[in-house]
């Protein structure tokens, strides 16, 4: 955390601001509720599906975010990161992320 601190510091301070505050706050801690729509559209057009409220991790069924078919299978419940599981997709074959549901 203290890293993104010093980065926002240190790009603020680039663009001329020079007294800095970063407020950190832990609580409420953030969930997948808060994501905008917007922003899940942005997370598909990136490659990656949007989480689903239906399901947290399904077996099948999550839309492709390159050809958005439904046919497509759970190949791990961890994806590039912890937040994420790996599927791909049956019909144009590409392996995609799943943003989890938390
Ligand atoms: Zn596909």
């Amino acid at each position: 955390m203290d890293m993104i601190a010093t980065a926002i510091r240190v790009e603020l301070n680039t663009l001329g601001f020079k007294k800095v505050k970063v407020t950190q706050t832990i609580s409420p801690a953030w969930t997948t509720d808060w994501m905008s729509e917007e922003g899940k559209r942005k997370l598909q057009e990136y490659g990656i599906a949007p989480p689903d409220k239906r399901f947290a991790i399904p077996k099948d069924g999550v839309e492709c975010p390159l050809c958005h078919s439904s046919y497509t299978r759970l190949v791990s419940e961890f994806g590039s990161t912890a937040c994420k599981a790996l599927y791909q997709c049956n019909d144009c074959k590409e392996p995609f992320d799943y943003f989890k549901c938390h």
